[in-house]
């Protein structure tokens, strides 16, 4: 039976403003998000996910690019959660 209670998972591309959550133990930091979406996504010191400038992207570009990211990362490891 699958559970249906977990909102902030399988949002990948919700219509309206939406925050960016990078789940910081699935990140494996190869750089897919951060290479084709720099605006929102840079690497840390250790080459893994962090967000550029916070985690709410306010313009209709920044959240395009979010969502690639977040569509892209074959890790799963970003989630956008509707606000
Ligand atoms: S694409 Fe996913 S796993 Fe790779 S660096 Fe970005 S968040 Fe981490």
């Amino acid at each position: 039976m699958t559970d249906t209670t977990d909102t902030t998972t399988d949002t990948t591309e919700p219509d309206g403003p939406f925050r960016v959550v990078i789940d910081r133990d699935k990140c494996v930091g190869h750089g897919r998000c951060y290479s084709l979406a720099p605006e929102v996504y840079v690497d840390d010191e250790e080459g893994f996910s962090e967000l550029a400038d916070g985690d709410t992207p306010a313009t209709p570009e920044l959240r395009d690019k979010a969502r690639l990211g977040a569509v892209t990362c074959p890790e799963g490891a970003i989630s956008l959660v509707p606000l």
